[in-house]
């Protein structure tokens, strides 16, 4: 059997092993498929099943978590740890609360991590988990109950040098508060299990804004190899969380103008650009009263398009140079492609997971617009999560100017070995095949020097 028939049998095996977890099935076929290349040089991954090996996680956690609501009406949801891969560290990775969470999504941001992981270079396993629980419209306390009936079992499965999680969807400072309050309250250590916590009880400084800035440097050293900047490009986002809060303030400061924001009741479209006062705005609206982007509409006056995501308005946009999904996962559908494409776009860099379905990556790699995969683009919230685990085993904190250089450096570097990686396999200018190959190659030689396990 050749690489590209036995890449194809793994893939086939583990769909009919893992029935129903489309997005799983997404992210492996995307990666097993870019690596073809690497198993051709390197036949012992193949002999030692390394791609069997990487796709099965080591554990998963399935478990009940019984709550009360304010009227004292009891709920039931289902919690999550997937522990995939600890090759290279403890496992680590967000948790995400959202009511489309089930296991075939932990598993496919679990699977994602990985690769992330390794190549922001530093000691980092992986892990992915959350629970079908909707935040949304919850108070404070029930928010507060739901985190410590969840941490009531998961706090036996993590530790600083076994699990680490952090955020995702639906999970901000709030919730590691109430997360590592019940985590230290039972195990009666104070020790940093997780990361995203607040700087006054061992938080990292940048951690917030880590993701989006990342996104925003790894943008810039895309745009480099073109010989341009982010100065004056017009630039959508997606999403009103902390990824895009972040993204916008960054590309802001570099000059670039952000024009649309977004959450999952519909989009508002900004041409005079989303920054200073208005973006502020945004972070209260967001952060402090929970509302809805609908209001950033009626406040400034501008338009709102409900139900939409920015890229399906993309020909209604005057201009749009680059995409920045901050949301969800397969959120640019391909007809979304194919008009941001006609109205003139550059380049698409991820903060979100996976967020661009196959269909449209090959548009827009087929019609040279840069892309900057998840993997490589957002691993900046990632790696700041390893650096606040360092600083926490130090117990010391460093300025916001050293996280901040060290982050871009980062960037930096997972930019370069990713087209370093595309150039060498074949595929030069593919970030996407080069974040594969060369995160899938630190993790795969490590699980060599480990033995079979
Ligand atoms: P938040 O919960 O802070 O924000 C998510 C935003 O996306 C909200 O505006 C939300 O709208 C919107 N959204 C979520 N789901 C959907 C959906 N199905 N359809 C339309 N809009 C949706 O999450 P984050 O900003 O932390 O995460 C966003 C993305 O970035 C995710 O893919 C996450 O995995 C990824 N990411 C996050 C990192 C981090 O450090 N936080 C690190 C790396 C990646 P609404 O409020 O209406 O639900």
């Amino acid at each position: 059997m050749n690489a590209e028939e036995y890449v194809e049998s793994v893939i086939q095996k583990i769909e009919e092993k893992n029935p129903g977890e489309k997005e799983f099935h997404q992210a492996v076929r995307e990666v097993l498929e870019s690596v073809t290349p690497l198993l051709k040089e390197k036949p012992e991954y193949m002999k030692a099943k390394i791609l069997e090996r990487i796709t099965e996680p080591e554990r998963v956690v399935m478990f009940r978590v019984a709550w009360e609501d304010d009227n004292g009406e009891v709920h039931v949801n289902r919690g999550y740890r997937v522990q995939f891969n600890s090759a290279l560290g403890p496992y680590k990775g967000g948790l995400r609360f959202h009511p489309s969470v089930y296991l075939g999504l932990v598993k496919f941001l679990g699977f994602e991590q990985i690769f992330k992981n390794s190549l922001t270079g530093l000691p980092l396993g992986a892990g992915k988990g959350g629970s079908d629980f909707d935040p949304k419209g919850k108070s404070d306390s029930e928010v507060r109950r739901f985190c410590q009936a969840f941490m009531t079992e998961l706090y036996r499965h993590i530790g600083p040098d076994t699990d680490v999680p952090a955020g995702d969807i639906g999970v901000g400072a709030r919730e590691i508060g109430y997360l590592f309050g019940q985590y230290k309250r039972i195990v009666n250590r104070f020790e940093g299990a997780l990361t995203g916590k607040a700087y006054e009880w061992g938080g990292s400084l940048i951690r917030p804004e880590a993701t989006g800035y990342g996104v925003t440097y790894f943008l810039e050293e895309m745009l480099k190899t073109r010989g341009e900047g982010v100065e004056r490009k017009v630039v959508a986002i997606s999403g009103a969380g902390n990824v895009a809060q972040y993204a916008a303030q960054k590309v802001s400061q570099l000059g670039g103008i952000v024009v649309t924001l977004s959450d999952s009741d519909g989009t508002v479209y900004d041409p005079e650009g989303i920054k200073g006062e208005k973006w502020e705005y945004v972070m209260e609206l967001k952060n402090v009263r929970r509302g809805r982007i609908k209001e950033y509409a009626e406040e400034y006056g501008v338009q709102y398009y409900p139900g939409k995501m920015p890229w399906e308005i993309a020909e209604k946009l005057e201009k749009i140079d680059i995409a920045m999904p901050c949301a969800t996962q397969n959120e640019i559908k391909e007809q979304d492609a194919k008009k941001m494409i006609d109205n003139g776009l550059k380049a698409v860099v991820e903060g979100a997971n996976m967020p661009s379905v196959p269909g449209a990556v090959r548009l827009f790699l087929e019609n040279s617009v840069l892309f900057g995969p998840a993997k490589a683009a957002n691993a900046g919230g990632v790696a700041v999560s390893g650096l606040e685990m360092s600083q926490n085993s130090m117990r010391l904190q460093w300025t916001a100017e050293e996280v901040d250089e060290r982050l871009k450096q980062i960037m930096k570097r997972i930019h370069e070995q990713a087209w370093n990686a595309a150039k060498e396999y074949g595929s030069p200018g593919n970030l996407v095949v080069g974040a594969n190959i060369a995160g899938f190659k630190r993790v795969a030689d490590a699980m060599l020097d480990q033995g079979l396990y």
